[in-house]
């Protein structure tokens, strides 16, 4: 029975299962009537400033032919990110959204370097900025929010020096790192002394690691960077020997369906390893990624495992569970997003 291969025991297994995205980036989840006002704000160019104009060139219908093609899309949001105030807006915004579509928990990550750029923000103020706007939505609305940090490898080692020190002057509100953007060409190996200074500041560690790269990427995240979790990881399914060792160490996959099928990692939503992941008993969560260049809702990506991938019910329920187990929560969130439900 798979509820039962779960790493803990805290839902029974009647239980209402917690609605959670664990793999959303705010910086890829930025409203397209944000978009279109702050440009105008911050006299930024863009293609159009009409709603549903602009959207044809921010969000993806169907595919792109690369990772870096789907992540060039993600540069119009940050290219409006005139001062601080827009930071903690679009933080604000994001978890308006998540409590919108639903969700009970959500992970939401950033990199401060990519909305830094485009006005040569400070650092430390964005992630002051991205802190503060989470803070109000929390406030306001019935939701539970953690933060994640990103470092942008695309930037290179020093840059993400800088990043990293901006979000362990903050530690106590961010609750993990992460490694970001072009897998091919910066491999974890570049970073490891920053995962390093992370975990010894008490950071829990996830890494986007076999998307675009094949299964060394994940074990260089694992062995170099301490992974607990792995973004996307489709390319585990090629190893068997690290298939089993993501089951045995209990390191949780953070699954994107429709992101993985935009960025051209599988040719069909339908090959997705997703289902080889469950049987095989490794923990696997289901998220959005970006759902706003993408378009999507984690609904939307519940109903694509169910429809096109062909999972049945319990296979759901499975990764439901394995959201709320794989989440970086403390006691206190997790009684609390428990008790909202029930
Ligand atoms: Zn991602």
């Amino acid at each position: 029975m798979l509820l039962s291969n779960g790493p803990s025991n805290q839902i029974k297994t009647s239980q209402k299962l917690p609605l959670v995205d664990l793999h959303r980036h705010l910086d890829g989840n930025i409203n397209v009537a944000t978009i279109c006002a702050l440009a105008k704000q911050f006299n930024v160019s863009l293609p159009s400033y009409n709603t549903n104009e602009l959207a044809k060139y921010c969000q993806i219908n169907d595919r792109t032919s690369d990772l870096l093609s789907f992540l060039a899309k993600l540069d119009y949001g940050v290219s409006v990110l005139g001062d601080y105030h827009a930071c903690e807006r679009i933080a604000y915004e994001n978890v308006c959204d998540a409590a919108e579509q639903g969700l009970d928990y959500v992970e939401l990550r950033f990199s401060p370097n990519y909305m830094a750029k485009a006005f040569s923000l400070d650092l430390d103020k964005v992630v002051e900025a991205v802190i503060l706007g989470v803070k109000r939505g929390v406030s306001e609305l019935k939701i539970e929010v953690n933060l994640i940090g990103i470092l942008s490898r695309s930037y290179g080692v020093k840059e993400c020096e800088d990043e990293l020190n901006a979000i362990l002057s903050f530690h106590k509100d961010i609750v993990a790192l992460d490694l970001a953007g072009d897998e091919l060409n910066y491999p974890a190996s570049l970073f490891k002394q920053h995962f390093q200074t992370a975990r010894d500041k008490g950071l829990l560690i996830t890494v986007h690691a076999g998307e675009a790269d094949g299964p060394k990427s994940i074990w260089q995240a694992i062995d170099l960077l301490g992974a607990q979790r792995i973004g996307h990881g489709v390319a585990a399914v090629q190893d068997k020997a690290l298939m089993d060792y993501l089951k045995g160490n209990n390191i949780g996959v953070e699954a994107c369906l429709t992101s993985n099928y935009q960025t051209g990692t599988y040719i069909d939503t339908k090959s997705h390893p997703i289902n080889k992941f469950i049987e095989h008993g490794i923990s696997v969560s289901l998220n959005t990624d970006d759902p706003g260049v993408s378009n999507i809702t984690i609904n939307d990506e519940y109903a694509l495992a169910k429809s096109v991938v062909g999972l049945d019910e319990t296979q759901i329920l499975y990764l439901k569970r394995c959201g709320f187990e794989q989440a970086f929560m403390n006691d206190e969130q997790r009684l609390k997003v428990l008790s909202a439900i029930s």
